[in-house]
């Protein structure tokens, strides 16, 4: 299946490079995986601006691909994608299914554990996620960022009746647009960019340009721009005992001061990965067209120009076809 023991990856060590490394080894509780699809998330970006201290090899942590080895003989020739935390399972997180919060855990192509930006990869048996055939591989790659949008539905009650204000356009504020929306709240979304919005034309939701925002008052206001300043709008736009949902991770330190969110009893949470089957069970019972965000497509080899292009503000989602 793959010629001399030889693939192709995207690494990161300082600097990004395209790189021949040998087929991964598999380690006793380890599947590899011919990844066929993967794509380019902003923790990718943040990781080669420095970001994420400490990481290096091969990037990446979104993918799609078929089972080519495991013990479990079953899920070979399988489609699946893998959960990206690989907790130590014996911990207290991890024995009540927080994994992601295992203090020991490594991360796909985040903390020491190679990604899948390489013709394969390598993860625990355990973590892969059986893709079921009604979901195409264009919307199956969204189910890592889908999983973490979902997530604030399981830290934030959200009813027909909340009145939520979305700031932020970018690939994850769009899942998350679609995923409120779907909840038939009151929603209404604030971005920059006029072409990204258009996304959620079709929903429910309100969109507003940024320059064009009345300040209001919300009950829940989730904070995807990664930009600090948006906490400002965010803590003059929530109500007295509202919630702000911090969605982003921010490169800078930011500088506020709290009295308002005491004065105000407001509840500031960060939210962060999710549970992968309820990003499965969203896409077989809401048709989003999700596969429309797609707008950049590159080899593995045309890597660099992948993350050039995937950094420019007005691209949503770039994928990569080994
Ligand atoms: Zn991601
Ligand atoms: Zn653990």
């Amino acid at each position: 299946m793959h010629n001399n023991n030889i693939m192709t990856a995207i690494t990161f060590d300082k600097s990004l490079e395209i790189q021949q490394l040998p087929y991964p080894d598999r380690k006793p509780k380890d599947a590899i995986v011919r990844v066929t699809m993967t794509g380019i998330c902003n923790t990718d970006l943040e990781i080669t601006k420095g970001y994420v201290p400490g990481f290096s090899g091969v990037l990446g942590h979104e993918f799609i691909g078929i089972v080519q080895e495991a013990k479990d003989i079953t899920l070979i020739g399988k489609r699946c994608t893998a959960e990206i935390n690989f907790g130590c399972g014996v911990c207290n997180y991890c024995t009540n299914g927080l994994e992601r919060h295992c203090p020991h855990r490594s991360v796909l192509g985040i903390i020491n554990q190679q990604g899948c930006f390489a013709d394969y990869v390598s993860v625990p048996e355990k973590s892969l996620v059986h893709i079921p055939d009604e979901i195409s591989n264009r919307r199956a790659i969204f189910i890592e960022p889908l999983a973490a949008a979902l997530e604030i539905l399981d830290q934030v009650t959200i009813t027909k009746r909340t009145k939520v204000l979305l700031l932020g356009d970018g690939k994850l504020g769009l899942l998350i647009g679609y995923m409120l929306a779907s909840t038939g709240c009151n929603l209404t979304v604030v971005g920059k960019h006029r072409h990204k919005l258009n996304y959620l034309v079709a929903t429910s939701a309100r969109i507003v340009q940024r320059d064009s925002f009345a300040e209001d008052i919300y009950d829940v206001v989730v904070e995807a721009t990664g930009n600090s300043s948006a906490l400002t709008m965010a803590m003059n736009c929530i109500k007295p005992r509202g919630t702000i949902v911090l969605k982003s991770t921010y490169a800078q330190d930011m500088q506020f001061n709290p009295s308002q969110l005491v004065v105000n009893e407001v509840s500031l949470i960060g939210s962060r990965c999710g549970q992968f089957s309820k990003a499965i069970d969203f896409l077989l019972h809401n048709n989003i067209p999700l596969e429309d965000m797609i707008d950049g497509e590159f080899s593995l080899a045309q890597g660099i120009e992948a993350f050039e292009f995937s950094s420019r503000p007005k691209t949503i989602k770039t994928i990569l076809v080994p």
